[in-house]
Order: C-alpha cells, then sequence, then structure tokens
C-alpha cells in the first residue's frame, strides 16, 4: 500500500491564468519543485487531480491538455519527481458527473487503479474544493494554498509539504 499525495494543478503547481492550457503558459510556482522533492525522498507517490471545465466549455480540447499534461509530467520527471498518473475532469459544473471536486471521482480511480493507503494519503491545493475533496476521499486530510495565508494554510507547496511531513509518520 502505497501513501498518495493528490496535487491539484493549477494555482497549486503551475501558475493559473484561468482555463490554462497552453504550453507557453507554462510556469511552474515558486516552491513547488522543493515542496515535490521532500515529499518524493519521504516516500510519497504522487498523482494530480484537476477539474478541467475549459474542456466541456470548448475552450480548449482533450488534445491541448494532454500537451500541457505531458510537458509538465516531462519538466517534473527530469527534477526527480515522478508523476504516478494525471487525472482530470473535462465536465462542466452542470454535468452532474462524480469527477468535478470536490466529488471524489479521480482520486476513486487512482485507489483502483494503484495499491493506495488513502487514510495515509493527503490532497494539495488551492481552493475549498481540494480540502473538501480529501475529506469526501477519505484521506488523512487537506491543506489548502492560500497567497495571503491564514490558519491551517500553507503559502506555496514547500510549507504544504513541510506540513504534511510533520503530521505523517
Ligand atoms: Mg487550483
Ligand atoms: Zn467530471
Amino acid at each position: 500500500m502505497k501513501r498518495f499525495v493528490f496535487l491539484d494543478r493549477d494555482g497549486t503547481l503551475v501558475r493559473d491564468e484561468g482555463y490554462t492550457h497552453r504550453v507557453e503558459d507554462y510556469e511552474l510556482l515558486p516552491g513547488a519543485v522543493e515542496g515535490l522533492q521532500r515529499l518524493v525522498a519521504a516516500g510519497f507517490s504522487l498523482a494530480i487531480v484537476s477539474n478541467q471545465s475549459g474542456i466541456g466549455r470548448g475552450y480548449f480540447d482533450e488534445a491541448a491538455y494532454e500537451a500541457f499534461r505531458d510537458h509538465l509530467e516531462r519538466d517534473l520527471t527530469d527534477r526527480g519527481i515522478p508523476i504516478e498518473r494525471s487525472y482530470h475532469c473535462p465536465h462542466t459544473p452542470d454535468a452532474g458527473c462524480d469527477c468535478r471536486k470536490p466529488e471524489p471521482g479521480m482520486v476513486l480511480q487512482a485507489a483502483r487503479d494503484f495499491e493506495i493507503d488513502l487514510a495515509a494519503s493527503w490532497v494539495v491545493g488551492d481552493r475549498d474544493h481540494d480540502v473538501e475533496l480529501a475529506e469526501r476521499a477519505g484521506c488523512a486530510g487537506g491543506i489548502l494554498i492560500e497567497a495571503k495565508g491564514g490558519p491551517g494554510t500553507a503559502l506555496d507547496l514547500a510549507m504544504a509539504a513541510d506540513q504534511i511531513l510533520s503530521k505523517a509518520p
């Protein structure tokens, strides 16, 4: 059984200008590489869980999503940060799917794809729905990344990683 950290993508790993999908807009956020390297060194596996309603809204297509995903995964792998798999929800909010966060569908799919100890796994993201996802999927907890900070939140992924590592055995 592996411990996972489920990572939101936009606004958590990469700069989010809204419906981010162009490789030329790709930019890792400060603290992301450091935080992920610490999690990997501590034995966590990583997966990305991302709402991508821009696909369902027709702003960009699956091929554009995949090109951005491949670029991100390759860049992180080159830095010693393997991503086990990226999951995304392409649906609009009114589609009623079971994968759009805070629905737990993406994490539950990952638990079918890998041997995951969900109770020892975490979610990190920049929206309340990321923290709610952690609760709904039965994870150990969710860490909210907030630029302005606040109780129980982290300023960036490096701080989020430190919070997880301070709570994980
Ligand atoms: Mg986000
Ligand atoms: Zn969905």
